[in-house]
């Protein structure tokens, strides 16, 4: 029998218990799945930020904790998780940030804003350019942020890519590293912020970078808040060399109501609901993850705590 305990907030555990355990069923796992479990006698944690444990000290045969979010920002730095963690690769969050992605970028490549806030009798028949005249870049080429770049090369942007590590990605141009950045920076019409939240990624999007960008240039973040700081990006939109920024994340989550954001004519603000994980998929991943590791397999997705993501 394998002990898992279920530390998430309480409102998930209705949500995520079926789907749990069909998922151990189809991995023939034999499972004692609780909120409850003594913490010596956890073989596993499926564990959210949000959850009630904060302190792994007392899990001492815990062999893995497995994460319900993609982000880890908020739990690399516990230094009371000794136990390995796998981070969240989960098909449904994907599948809809590739969905919340493409409708931001389509929104502004194709200016839809002009016909839907401006039915004000002007007939301007210009036509929107197509995809292959729009320079997309995408900062982070993770499991979210490649299946994007994917689907958006799929409709015919040129699409470039900037990760930590080399990569190839078919119909993606792949950049890393400093100049890597700055090419990518210069030739992004639309950028999408993909990256985990690191000290190397903090700030990335500074006052520097932004001035790199095509002037007019549109910023979509579903990353995470401090990968750009804000005061040089509302220079930026002010100045008119950002045109419009979407953002979904914040340094403060909630946004606060005096914020410049929400005021902001060119700033789209998002309540963080980009993607979510989806319980059927999600649970089926740390089921697999699970049976693996029974089996003697290595963590898949396993954190990188000196990379911090
Ligand atoms: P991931 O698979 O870990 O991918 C991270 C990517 O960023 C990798 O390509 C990595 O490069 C790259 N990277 C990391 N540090 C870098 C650096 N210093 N310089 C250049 N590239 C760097 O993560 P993911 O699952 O795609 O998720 C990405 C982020 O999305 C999460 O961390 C989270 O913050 C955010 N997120 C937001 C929402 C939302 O609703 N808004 C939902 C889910 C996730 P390598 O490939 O070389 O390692």
């Amino acid at each position: 029998m394998i002990n898992v305990l279920f530390s998430a907030r309480a409102s998930q555990w209705a949500e995520y218990e079926p789907h749990l355990r069909k998922a151990f069923a189809d991995n023939d796992l034999t499972v004692n799945l609780a909120t409850d479990h003594q913490a010596g006698d956890v073989d596993y944690i499926v564990f959210a930020p949000s959850g009630p444990v904060s302190d792994f000290t007392p899990y001492t045969k815990t062999k893995a904790v497995l994460g319900l979010w993609a982000g880890v920002e908020s739990i690399v730095t516990n230094t009371t998780l000794t136990q390995p963690l796998a981070r969240m690769v989960d098909e449904g969050l994907t599948r809809g940030m590739v969905e919340w992605v493409t409708g931001h970028v389509l929104r502004h490549h194709l200016g839809m804003d002009q016909h839907i806030l401006h039915q004000d009798g002007a007939w301007d028949d210009t036509p929107p350019p197509l995809a292959k005249d729009r320079r997309v870049t995408v900062l982070g080429m993770g499991a979210l942020g490649a299946a994007c770049a994917q689907t958006l090369a799929g409709l015919g942007f040129p699409i470039t890519g900037w990760s930590r590590s080399a990569k190839a990605i078919d119909g993606v141009t792949c950049l890393h590293g400093d100049d890597g950045l700055k090419t990518a920076l210069q030739t992004a019409d639309i950028m999408v912020l993909l990256l985990p939240l690191t000290d190397a990624t903090e700030n990335v999007i500074d006052a520097d970078a932004l001035a790199l960008m095509p002037k007019g240039a549109v910023i979509i973040n579903p990353g995470r808040g401090p990968l750009i700081d804000d005061e040089a990006l509302l220079d930026a939109l002010n100045s008119g060399q950002i045109g419009h920024a979407t953002l979904d994340v914040f340094r403060i989550e909630p946004l606060p109501q005096d914020h410049a954001f929400w005021a902001h004519p060119n700033v789209t603000v998002t309540p963080h609901i980009a993607s979510t994980t989806r319980a059927d998929t999600a649970s089926q991943v740390i089921a697999a993850n699970i049976a693996g590791v029974e089996r003697g397999a290595p963590l898949q997705h396993k954190v990188d705590r000196d990379a911090g993501y």
